[in-house]
């Protein structure tokens, strides 16, 4: 087969005009022994990307190819790796793409959190090179890091599962969202569309709390027992005070975000999880804490067996991503990346026909 040495990929140049790509070749880190070279076929556009290449949480690292939701096919295995991938097979890629696997954390099945993490792209490997996302040809990523892909999912159904589905579903588990639970899940994005859907699989009650009843019809139909519109109901969070056991929250913005309210919803000791991770920090006061010992925290991705575990889950019980395909090109990319700031996708664009945009 020939092979490249080189990949290419649409590349974010400068974060002033953070929604315009170009087309750019990268050498990508060196080739390793547990390494697999992915030849890619769909990329899902996270939030995060519009964080990243804006400059919203940090400077980003010029150029970035974004891209942490992606499909493709293997292409070459590394002589040390262990997890019987084949070529030719089909598999995906999330939003990490290396961690040391040593460490106490690691071999805790805590990967997500290893202190030497690295992101799938706008970030760096411990030996300096760059990790370029999946909005190119190929992507070269740690075997640990790469899953195979049920045969009943769809490429495009399946894609932003990588990163939105995982990073949901992650702590829904972790805290036992299942029957008998009630669960809220707030903000309908990509990652909260899932999250309706994982936490109705698992056998929670969902609650869903979205700005205004836009999404309403949406919601009911992705699965979720109940629905609250915050900026319409004045009392929601009094009407729902004290009835939820987990909340997982999935907005990406504190603007006008009333977490005290959230929090209220909560029972004794209910946990609220912030998986999104908006630019500015978010206003809490202590006393709010004090009524129901409720508590608040994060949740980073999934762990490799989580991502086995979710996809399986996927595959038993027909669950897919709603989303809206866009090429792969300077104007999908820019269309994907410009809508999803401006909260106009329902609820994931994927970027497809890679075979038309690379050699
Ligand atoms: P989307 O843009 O698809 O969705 C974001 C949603 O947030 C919106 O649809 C909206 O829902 C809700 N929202 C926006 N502003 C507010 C607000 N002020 N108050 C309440 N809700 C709000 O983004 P994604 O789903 O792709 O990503 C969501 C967040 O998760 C991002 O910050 C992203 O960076 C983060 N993320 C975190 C990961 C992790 O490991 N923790 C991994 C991947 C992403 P509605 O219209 O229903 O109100």
């Amino acid at each position: 087969m020939v092979y490249p040495q080189t990949f290419e990929g649409y590349a974010v140049t400068d974060s002033a005009t953070w929604n315009k790509v170009e087309k750019i070749e990268f050498t990508p880190k060196a080739f390793g022994p547990k390494d697999i070279d992915i030849k890619i076929s769909a990329c899902g556009v996270c939030g995060s990307d519009v964080h990243n290449v804006r400059g919203g949480w940090h400077k980003p690292h010029l150029p970035v190819v974004p891209g942490h939701e992606i499909i493709g096919t293997v292409v070459r295995i590394g002589d040390d790796a262990t997890t019987n991938l084949k070529v030719g097979q089909r598999v995906g890629v999330g939003a990490q793409v290396w961690s040391c696997l040593k460490c106490e954390t690691c071999l805790e099945e805590n990967e997500t959190y290893c202190p030497d993490w690295v992101d799938t792209y706008n970030d760096f490997y411990p030996d300096g090179s760059k990790a370029w996302g999946g909005y190119a040809s190929h992507i070269r990523v740690h075997e640990h890091f790469v899953f195979p892909i049920p045969d009943v999912l769809d490429s495009n159904d399946v894609a932003p599962m990588l990163c939105a589905g995982i990073t949901v579903y992650s702590p829904l588990v972790r805290n036992n969202a299942g029957p008998g639970k009630k669960v809220g899940i707030i903000g309908i994005g990509g990652l909260g569309h899932f999250a309706i859907m994982f936490a109705k699989a698992l056998g929670a009650e969902v609650f869903t709390f979205s700005r205004t009843n836009s999404k309403k019809e949406d919601a009911l139909k992705l699965g979720s027992d109940h629905y609250i519109a915050t900026y319409e109901d004045k009392d929601w969070s009094t009407k729902y005070a004290r009835k939820l056991d987990l909340i997982v929250s999935c907005g990406n913005s504190s603007k006008n975000f009333d977490l005290d309210g959230y929090l209220k919803c909560l029972r004794v000791h209910g946990k609220l999880v912030s998986v999104g991770l908006p630019e500015e920090p978010f206003t809490v006061s202590p006393g709010t804490f004090i009524k129901n010992g409720s508590l608040l925290g994060s949740s980073h991705l999934g762990s490799r067996q989580e991502m086995l575990d979710m996809l399986k889950l996927a595959a038993e019980k027909g669950i897919k991503s709603w989303h809206e395909d866009l090429k792969v090109d300077e104007e999908g990319i820019s269309e994907a990346l410009t809508r999803c700031y401006e909260n106009d996708v329902r609820y994931r664009f994927v970027l497809t026909d890679y075979e038309k945009s690379f050699k």
